[in-house]
């Protein structure tokens, strides 16, 4: 009968535009609700749907009184269009909030994937599904890479820099001691080449998390530590966030091989095999 939540990372309140307290998300039970195709709606589900439609919901069975049954979502899976679902309490007590599946209607999501529901704005409520693959990926993008890049690039130089409001907060003094703990050169090959940067004179390095921030929410430790911070010239670096899967694991072993002892003693114990699927 119930549901496990899931709790948003700071990167999905950015995907989906929303401040946390908007949006609620469970894993689909196999069986009470893929298989009925039939959803209970506990807790903050509850509250944001029945906060929504407060004094609209039908009490009784759907067939009862279809129209009244029937509410309209925005559908993230259909692009965004509105679409017609079922919403009722079932049963007189209104103890239990029932949502149906609709194959037809493009909601309908298999056991283990994730639902959710979510209020952007007061007029519309937004509904969707994907695997819990999907909803992992979401987690591991870091759209603010490149603001911090430029940022430690500043550091080095001792100029001022400019306040950034990370998704994943970080140290610049940390991604600063990394560079010149790494003399200025890639991790992975100290002979790769680079170019001298034009803010602060030394050869170009960029910083990168070997464990990726977008993974924070699996440690109770913060990932943004010395011992997770390689220093690395461009090229490897981009290859890391988007190389073809054999290079770019080769690229994680080496790094890792140097890395494995000093981040299980901050708390970070990861194996290859582990740190693959991050990427
Ligand atoms: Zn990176
Ligand atoms: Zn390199």
């Amino acid at each position: 009968m119930t549901s496990s939540v899931i709790t948003p990372s700071a990167a999905h309140l950015r995907f989906f535009g929303i401040r946390k307290k908007d949006f609620a998300a469970s894993v689909i039970s196999a069986k009470d609700e893929a298989k009925k195709g039939q959803i209970t709606c506990t807790g903050k589900e509850y509250d944001i749907l029945s906060g929504f439609f407060k004094g609209e919901l039908h009490t009784g069975k759907a067939a009862s009184d279809p129209d009244k049954a029937t509410k309209q979502f925005v559908l993230d899976n259909a692009g965004g269009q509105p679409v017609p679902l079922k919403l009722v309490y079932p049963k007189e007590g209104k103890n239990e909030l029932r949502l149906y599946m609709s194959k037809k209607n493009g909601f309908r999501p298999q056991a283990g994937d994730i639902w959710y529901v979510y209020k952007r704005d007061s007029k519309k409520l937004h509904i969707g599904f994907m695997s819990r693959h999907e909803w992992e990926q979401i987690g591991k993008q870091d759209p603010d890479d490149a603001d911090y890049q430029q940022a430690i690039q500043a550091e080095l130089a001792g100029q001022p820099v400019m306040q950034t409001r990370y998704a994943y907060p970080r140290l610049l003094a940390l991604a600063k001691s990394e560079c010149e703990n790494a003399g200025y050169r890639c991790r992975v090959d100290g002979s790769h080449q680079s170019f001298i940067s034009g803010t602060n004179g030394k050869p170009f390095v960029e910083v990168h998390h070997l464990v990726p921030l977008g993974q924070q929410s699996h440690y109770t430790v913060t990932l943004d530590c010395a011992a997770n911070l390689v220093a690395l010239c461009p090229n490897c670096h981009r290859q890391l966030h988007h190389g073809e899967v054999t290079s770019r694991n080769v690229l994680l072993e080496k790094l890792l091989a140097d890395r494995k002892a000093a981040l299980a003693t901050a708390g970070i114990d990861i194996t290859l095999a582990g740190l693959e699927v991050c990427y």
